[in-house]
This record gives C-alpha cells, sequence and structure tokens, in this order.
C-alpha cells in the first residue's frame, strides 16, 4: 500500500520500459528506519536518470587508451557440455574488440535456458547489466567509469527549504542506473544549498538520511525533511521580512540540476 507510483511525473524515464524493468528487479526501495510518519503529505520525486553506459576501464592492447564500451555482442562459445560466454567490448579510440570473461568453462547445465538464448540473442538489456555490474568488473580487473552517464532531475516545484513554516517532505530517490553518487552532491544539487548549509540541516536533523551523508548511493533511497526545530526567539515573524535566513542559497527547482561530469 504505497501511494509512491502515483509521484511519478509522467514521461519523467528516458528507459525503455523493458529495459528499466529488468534493471529495477533487482532492487528494492529503501525507507529510513524511521518511516513516514503521519503529517508527511507532501512528496518529492528524484530521479538519477541514465545518459549512457559507464565506460569500462582496462588498458587496451593496441593502443594507450583504456577506455572501453561494450559493442552490443555476447560470444558464445560451446566446448562439448563447456561453454564460455564473454563480453565483447570496443576501444573507444583505436577500435579494438576484445573479451570479458563472463563464465569460463561452465557446464551448460549450470547455465539457465532462459539466460542462455539472451547471450545468443545479445539481448541489449542483458549488455547493459553486465557492462554495469561491479561484481563482473571486480572479477574481471577492469574499473567502471561512470562519468556523464547520469543526471539528476528533480521533481519539486514550490518549496521553500527556508521557509519556517514548511510541511514535511518525503523525498524519493529513484536510481534508473547503479551509479554511485555521493548521498551530499545529490541533495545540495537536488535543493541548491551549499554544503555547510546542508550539513547544517542534517546535523540538526531537519534532514533525515538513511546514511550518511558522506556515502555513496547507487540504489533507490528514500529521506526526509522534516519542520525545523523552533527556538523561542524563533516565534512569530523573522526580521528582515522573512527571507532567506540559512546559508546556501543557489539554484532550486525542477530540471536537470547536476549531471555526472562533475564528479570525479
Ligand atoms: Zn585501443
Amino acid at each position: 500500500m504505497h501511494p509512491r507510483r502515483a509521484i511519478a511525473p509522467p514521461g519523467v524515464s528516458c528507459l525503455d520500459p523493458g529495459i528499466a524493468e529488468a534493471m529495477n528487479s533487482s532492487r528494492h526501495l529503501r525507507v529510513p528506519a524511521h518511516g513516514h510518519g503521519p503529517g508527511i503529505d507532501r512528496k518529492a520525486l528524484w530521479v538519477v536518470s541514465e545518459l549512457g553506459l559507464p565506460a569500462i576501464v582496462r588498458s587496451c592492447v593496441s593502443c594507450r587508451s583504456a577506455r572501453h564500451h561494450p559493442t552490443g555482442k555476447v560470444r558464445v562459445n560451446a566446448n562439448h557440455k563447456l561453454l564460455d560466454v564473454w563480453l565483447l567490448i570496443c576501444c573507444d579510440r583505436c577500435g579494438r574488440t576484445s573479451k570479458i570473461p563472463v563464465h569460463e568453462r561452465v557446464n551448460v547445465r549450470a547455465l539457465d535456458n532462459e539466460r542462455l538464448r539472451l547471450f545468443e540473442n545479445n539481448d541489449p538489456a542483458v549488455v547493459r547489466q553486465l557492462t554495469m555490474d561491479a561484481t563482473l568488473a571486480r572479477r574481471a580487473g577492469h574499473q567502471l567509469d561512470w562519468t556523464g552517464t547520469w543526471q539528476l532531475d528533480t521533481d519539486l516545484p514550490f518549496y521553500d527549504l527556508q521557509d519556517a513554516d514548511a510541511a514535511p517532505l518525503e523525498v524519493v530517490v529513484r536510481f534508473e542506473l547503479p551509479a554511485p553518487v555521493r548521498v551530499e552532491k545529490l541533495l545540495t544539487a537536488g535543493f541548491g544549498l551549499s554544503r555547510p548549509a546542508l550539513r547544517g540541516m542534517v546535523d540538526s536533523g531537519r534532514i533525515r538520511l538513511p546514511l550518511p551523508v558522506g556515502a555513496r548511493a547507487r540504489e533507490d533511497l528514500t529521506f526526509l525533511v522534516v519542520a525545523p526545530p523552533r527556538s523561542p526567539g524563533d516565534v512569530g515573524s523573522r526580521p528582515g521580512g522573512g527571507g532567506p535566513v540559512e546559508g546556501g542559497g543557489g539554484r532550486r527547482g525542477s530540471g536537470p540540476a547536476v549531471s555526472s561530469s562533475d564528479e570525479g
């Protein structure tokens, strides 16, 4: 019984629904331990949307480049009952094709038939999944470079964090791809806050996160913005007529807020 589906703005995903579903099947929405209490009636959806696949970083034997991208093909080689499966990748600079072992000498019966069929058909969702697979990367000894693979789209029309009367807000962050993004970066970009202002809000408990602000997230999460604590001197009107009083400033609103090209 979740109202979440209702908050997804139309057309926010640039992914083919089938691919998105294939991606999402292995993930679960993470919710802060305290859940969403009563009184949270404002919700926002932020999407780490996909711009492209990560580069596969490993040295090319023909040139000095290290960046590769998948060719879109998977090679399956059967030798009696033993199978080899490779993801084919291509050097960005010289175009040389090389192979990343996905399965080596595995008994044909150990592989799910449907999975094998997807390999043999160069299924795009499988190619995409293998390309982003951190476990495969570790095993095969290459790195993934996520630069330029995502941008943050926010759906946050009128929410002034610095307004003392702002209603509590629940923000669902949905990842279309498992790009590692620092939580702090997500939030400074999403709210248009400076780092110190954001840290202040986290420290004061106004922003409640399911993981540390310095951690990297790579899957869906939900966080809360609760009403600011009121000090006695805070009651009544603010001096100066209610302008922004916390640090930070910067942009707010909707639209692409930040992209992964900023991140090293
Ligand atoms: Zn090369």
